[in-house]
């Protein structure tokens, strides 16, 4: 409890800056590298492409050993236009809770690391811990990338990677990833009245949703399936469809998009290199003959992998020794799965506040929940 004093005054700070999505993040990641400066912690910054966002990388220790990565991004959500009862720009605090937008999803977390780097600092251990703060997650795990791609420059690499999205301070072992496919459809158009001589986009287009809700069916009924989520298997979904411009014209165009949430052990590319396949066969060689102008475009339009911690790893049995509060699966993606796909580091979901007050008009953290986190980064230091 020692620092849930400094933890709520550091979080009144973040969530003062407005760092919704896309938009800079500079002035907040300013604030936190001149903190860090006060204790003498070097803080590197990995800008996005138009150097209006950062990535800000911190390692307390030295890169003597493989260390632990204290995870969160920085940016929020957009806030929604009315229904707030308090600015959500500045922390208030009612019956127990902190409201302000990102005070549960995620600048919570990032406070009580922050509030902690005093006993960090002053516990000396061997054991570095790396602070990694994104940039654009809430829009796909944008800026996380660049970062991860710096941590190759480790001699060692991180044993544990602790996201610090709201669990409820539960130990959450994996989520499912997602991948979002725009496809679009082309035809040849004409007077419907000679429907016969064109190629309608939109029936190509029902076809081959066809063919991703026959591949949905097949995944849920042969699996497949992990127990530990409430939808044990992978999905597909198709969700925006758009095509044709007039009742009497064959439509040359159809575009949708449908996303696929797989469970980490089922590989999605192979599901979506199957299907693109059989869509492709929907034109057939006499058709493509005819016209040339007829087939379909396939975009990945973004996509985050699944996450799912080896239980067997050192890092996992470091913070399940110190939080035996183990939760199931969960549906919502993070940047875990980043960190263990592209950096090879195990990760996993450990933060505070729930997860159902995120992304929401009055978002909200229990005063408890920061409470709970600080005393988890008590028992960190203490095993580190
Ligand atoms: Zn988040």
């Amino acid at each position: 409890m020692a620092r849930y004093e400094s933890s709520v005054e550091i979080l009144k700070k973040l969530v003062a800056f407005d760092t919704t999505a896309t938009q800079s993040n500079l002035e907040l990641i300013a604030y936190i590298q001149e903190y860090l400066e006060r204790y003498d912690i070097k803080s590197r910054l990995i800008y996005s492409e138009d150097k209006t966002r950062a990535n800000l990388w911190a390692t307390i220790g030295s890169d003597s050993c493989s260390g632990i990565i204290l995870s969160g991004h920085t940016d929020v959500v957009p806030v929604e236009k009315d229904g707030w009862h308090s600015s959500p720009w500045q922390l208030t605090e009612r019956d127990g809770k902190l409201y302000g937008r990102g005070s549960c999803d995620m600048k919570g977390f990032l406070a009580v690391c922050l509030a902690h780097v005093p006993d960090f600092v002053a516990a000396k251990k061997q054991t570095p811990v790396h602070f990694c703060f994104s940039y654009d997650e809430e829009v796909g795990c944008v800026g996380v990338h660049s970062m991860v791609k710096e941590l190759d420059s480790l001699q060692y690499t991180p044993k544990l990677a602790i996201i610090g999205e709201p669990s409820m301070m539960q130990l959450i072992r994996g989520h499912k990833g997602k991948f979002l496919i725009k496809c679009t459809m082309r035809g040849k158009s004409g007077h419907s009245s000679y429907a016969p001589h064109h190629v309608n986009a939109v029936e190509y287009a029902a076809r081959a949703i066809t063919i991703i809700a026959d591949q949905a069916k097949k995944i849920a009924r042969e699996g497949p399936f992990n127990s530990l989520y409430t939808v044990p298997h992978s999905t597909l979904l198709t969700s925006l469809v758009a095509g044709g411009v007039a009742t009497n014209i064959t439509p040359d165009r159809c575009v949708f998009r449908f996303e696929i949430r797989n469970i980490p052990e089922h590989s999605s590319k192979d599901v979506l290199a199957d299907m693109k396949c059989r869509i492709a066969e929907l034109f057939s060689p006499e058709i493509k003959a005819q016209f040339p102008e007829a087939g379909f475009d396939w975009e990945m339009e973004f996509s985050y992998p699944g996450m799912a911690i080896d239980e067997t790893t050192e890092g996992y049995h470091l913070v399940k020794g110190i939080n035996p509060r183990v939760g199931d699966c969960v549906s919502y993606g993070t940047e875990g799965g980043i960190f263990q796909e592209e950096g090879k580091i195990p990760a996993i979901i450990c933060g505070p506040g729930n997860i159902e007050q995120a992304h929401k008009r009055n978002e909200f953290v229990a005063k408890e929940q920061i409470a709970q986190c600080s005393e988890f980064i008590e028992k960190l230091i203490k095993v580190l």
